[in-house]
């Protein structure tokens, strides 16, 4: 066991949970059996109090790493501490591929898609739509194996916010491995990204776009191209080809990201925007991130521009991507296709948290939903509106867990909180 006071990535959360290390699940079950309140700890890559509890936090890093390929099926099995990054070395290793790919590999599958976590592209569900089968350890320490082909509320189990029990195993769809080719453009005019907001976003396998909302053009368009769906044009909707690796913040340097300027490699070593031999141990930063249907994308984004006075002293870059919509209730992109605005904070919590509510009411028109992991405003009278879903989700947790046990403050502001009926 470690002492309390250990901290999030970001170290800017101090859990005040004690973090336990349990090494097999036959372990993890005992624990969550004997605790009256516990939750899971991933990678620690959340900015808010999501993963904490009164009681005790299960960190899985340690319990069984097994990767079980099923070549028939097309899946792989993984221990929920698995990071993405440890497991997309090893699909590659073997002929394989996920289909997406957050900006960074190293958080870990079982908290990537408690939270909605996705990377960017039209036809690009978040991480969490990979996801066949759970093995969920409940309240009573038994082990529940649930599964997309045969589990009624499947759908409402897989973005659970840690809510339903501790995930000891998942279950991703794979597909054959394939190659990625990065482009990055310069300086792309707003009049012209905006006129042509759906055929910059779907020019390729993945787009990405970077902005600090300010002047008239986005400084960066990063295109991830597959299957060469893009050839690596000279002009990009107005903007240039960057002539070197470019990092998304100015006056970075690039040796930390993943491989640019067109050059074709495995989908491991691009579809994330940092390379995994890069370990950063904690971040000088915040974030915050919020999905607003496809259709309001070129409003929202004209919304986060005329508020650009106020973002810009407190913003290092924002991040502009696309994601297929999904059936998952509590995802994001639940029963629409989005566009996520994200927003690379200065390590300045009492400010950035001062202007989040104004950042939530000029998207409010678009019935935005907040990254669950990252820093947001709202709670759970309002996000209940948002979310056609969240009254059986609640259900669903009474009955997966009665005592309780897996609840916490902030589950209690954001989910389980009073509600209008
Ligand atoms: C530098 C950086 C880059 C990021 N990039 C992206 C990005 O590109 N796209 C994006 O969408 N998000 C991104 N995020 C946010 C991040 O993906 C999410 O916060 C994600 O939830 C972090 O996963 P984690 O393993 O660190 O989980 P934690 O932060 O440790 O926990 C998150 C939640 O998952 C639950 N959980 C963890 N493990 C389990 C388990 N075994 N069983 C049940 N519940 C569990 C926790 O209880 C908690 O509720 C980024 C964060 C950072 C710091």
């Amino acid at each position: 066991m470690n002492q309390a006071s250990e901290r999030n990535w970001a170290r800017n959360y101090r859990y005040a949970a004690l973090i336990v290390h349990p090494t097999s699940i036959d372990e993890v079950q005992e624990l969550v059996a004997a605790a009256s309140q516990v939750r899971a700890l991933g990678s620690r890559h959340s900015f808010n109090a999501i993963a904490d509890s009164p009681g005790i936090l299960l960190a899985l890093g340690r319990v069984d790493n097994a990767i079980v390929i099923d070549p028939a099926a097309m899946s792989v099995t993984v221990s929920g501490g698995t990071t993405y990054g440890t497991l997309a070395v090893e699909l590659e290793r073997q002929g394989y591929a996920l289909h997406n790919l957050a900006s960074l590999p190293h958080i870990s599958v079982a908290g990537a898609i408690a939270t909605g976590t996705h990377g960017s592209g039209d036809q690009n569900g978040s991480l969490a739509t990979a996801v066949t089968a759970l093995e969920i350890v409940t309240g009573s320490g038994e082990l529940l194996r649930v599964s997309r082909a045969s589990t009624p509320d499947f759908a409402g189990m897989v973005v659970a916010l840690g809510a339903l029990g501790i995930v000891t195993r998942v279950t991703l769809d794979i597909q054959p491995a394939f190659d990625v080719r990065q482009f990055v453009y310069e300086n792309l005019p707003w009049t012209s990204v905006l006129e042509n907001f759906d055929a910059v976003m779907s020019s390729a396998y993945s787009v990405s776009l970077f902005t600090d909302w300010q002047g008239e053009s986005a400084d960066q368009a990063w295109v991830k191209s597959r299957n060469d769906d893009f050839a690596g044009e000279s002009e990009f909707f107005g903007g240039a080809p960057a002539t070197k690796g470019r990092h998304p913040l100015p006056n970075i340097s690039a040796v930390n990201c993943t491989e640019q300027l067109g050059v074709a490699g495995p989908w491991s070593e691009r579809l994330a925007h940092f390379r995994m031999a890069f370990t950063p141990s904690n971040g000088e930063e915040l974030q915050s991130e919020y999905h607003v249907p496809r259709e309001h994308a070129v409003a929202a984004i004209e919304a986060m521009r005329t508020l650009s006075d106020r973002i810009a002293p407190l913003l290092l870059v924002s991040e502009v991507r696309s994601i297929a919509a999904d059936d998952l209730w509590l995802s994001p992109n639940f029963e629409r296709a989005g566009v996520a605005l994200h927003f690379t904070w200065k390590p300045e919590q009492a400010a950035v948290e001062a202007l989040l509510p104004a950042l939530e009411a000029g998207l409010a028109p678009f019935a935005v939903r907040p990254h669950w992991g990252k820093l947001f405003h709202a709670d759970a009278e309002l996000l209940a509106t948002r979310y056609r879903r969240f009254n059986d989700f609640r259900a669903l947790a009474d009955r997966l867990d009665p005592a309780q046990k897996f609840r916490n403050a902030f589950l209690e502001r954001t989910v389980f909180g009073r509600v209008r009926v």
